[in-house]
């Protein structure tokens, strides 16, 4: 399900297509025991099959996290918790793609 996250500063974000280089799924270090644990389990209880791994990805995505990073004045919106998203503006907002694959540089 795409999502369309709207920026303090007015610009709009979706995920409508994939692979955007302004957002990324983050992984609470609180949660980094309880992610490979579920890989751990769906392996052991599927025989490291093509059935384990289905298992591992579906059982692992809950532990994950959306950060979106606004292109135009370089906030950081960050999923919590509970749900909501929070912002976060940067000392300079002139800030290179920190969520994008390559390097920012
Ligand atoms: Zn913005």
């Amino acid at each position: 399900m795409a999502i369309r996250i709207e920026c303090p500063c007015g610009h709009v974000m979706s995920d409508f297509l994939d692979n955007r280089p302004f957002k990324a799924e983050i992984l609470p270090d609180q949660s980094t025991d309880d992610f490979c644990g579920a890989i751990e389990n769906a392996v052991a209880a599927h025989d490291n099959t093509g059935t384990a791994q289905q298992y591992a990805i579906y059982d692992t995505v809950p532990f994950f996290r959306d950060i979106w990073h606004c292109p135009e004045c370089g906030r950081l919106t960050v999923e919590a918790a509970d749900g909501n998203y929070y912002h976060f503006s940067p000392d300079n907002p002139d800030t290179p793609p920190v969520l994008s694959k390559s390097n920012p540089a």
